[in-house]
């Protein structure tokens, strides 16, 4: 063993001397110091070695590995290549940085709210931890109510909870503005649901409301028709149905014309050729009073819409999750 290293050190001392040039030295160092080379098998075989031969000959060839790249080093500044550190070319091209870009339903909310604000409507915000009184007893919907069974509340210690509805902002800014009105609030909303490809206990709503002394549902038709219209980028007909929702009365349904197969029937739309999309109808007077107007004197309409779904509905996305991973490769396609 000891013959063998001493061995390879007279040979490499042997070559290293006829080294005259970057290449013969790379040559020498791959053939001394490689993964394959002698020296590393040697090493390698220390395995099946007693412990009293592991110890001094794994020391000797370890002593002997130093010693010839130190003297590989020595030959390279002798030849004026340098260390390693000239290896470091600043002028080399950097990784690209990755851009992240906006949630898709970040643009489409950005979207509603500068069609709207188009249309004279303020853009509101509210806590998304609420008391119960702004969730439900303000909006028509006391303790005994049954229609609170259609949510299912995240429900805090305190007695306080997660707001299951954007419905409480509609208070708050009637509280902070009074009548006339004209308000939507977009915002996330919380259900104690499971979540698959199409729930999620956490999503996106829009609430709107215009409020004045004579609007009506007509009003409602248009401003809806030219939301989805400009959304759409193509004429998008509404209907509405009878619906019950407790803070609005009459209440109502509001469907939009398929626009995957123009009302022919498909799919999405059930093959009605019409897609259901919110909840709407005239505020309720007791809605009104909460708010500290006078349902006398002001009338008016509210609705509120799903963001996901519309965003899903328009990008072709079929798994409401996708918006929640926060996965840049999913974000960066819109
Ligand atoms: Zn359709």
């Amino acid at each position: 063993m000891q013959a063998k290293l001493d061995q390879i050190k007279a040979s490499f001392q042997k070559e290293l001397l006829s080294v005259s040039n970057e290449d013969s030295l790379r040559e020498i160092e791959i053939k001394y110091l490689g993964r394959k080379c002698e020296l590393t098998m040697l090493l390698r075989g220390l395995a099946q070695m007693s412990d009293a031969d592991k110890r001094t000959f794994g020391k000797a060839a370890n002593v002997l590995k130093l010693e010839i790249t130190e003297q590989i080093e020595n030959k390279r500044s002798e030849l004026g290549i340098g260390g390693s550190e000239s290896t470091l070319d600043v002028t080399l091209p950097v990784e690209p940085l990755q851009m992240g870009k906006l949630n898709p339903l970040t643009s489409l909310q950005y979207e509603i709210e500068d069609i709207m604000r188009s249309m004279g409507f303020m853009v509101a915000e509210g806590p998304e931890l609420e008391s119960e009184y702004f969730n439900f007893e303000a909006l028509n919907v006391p303790a005994t109510h049954p229609a609170r069974d259609m949510q299912d509340t995240f429900w805090l210690e305190d007695g306080n909870l997660l707001r299951t509805q954007t419905s409480p902002v509609q208070i708050r800014t009637m509280l902070a503005h009074g009548a006339p009105l004209r308000m939507i609030c977009p915002g996330k909303v919380f259900r104690y649901e499971a979540m698959d490809a199409s729930h999620s206990h956490t999503f996106f709503q829009v609430e709107g409301l215009m409020l004045d002394e004579d609007t009506n549902i007509s009003h409602m038709k248009a401003v809806m028709a030219e939301l989805l219209s400009t959304l759409f980028g193509k004429e998008v007909k509404v209907r509405l149905r009878p619906g019950y929702f407790p803070f609005v009365e009459p209440g109502m349904e509001l469907d939009f014309s398929c626009l995957l197969c123009g009302g022919k029937g498909c799919r999405v739309c059930k093959h009605t050729g019409w897609v259901e999309f919110m909840g709407c109808g005239m505020v309720h007077p007791k809605v009104l009073e909460a708010g500290h107007i006078d349902p006398k004197k002001y009338q008016g309409f509210a609705f509120g819409f799903g963001l996901d779904r519309l965003a899903m509905m328009r990008y072709g996305i079929h798994d409401i999750r996708l918006f929640y991973e926060g996965d840049i490769r999913f974000t960066k396609q819109f």
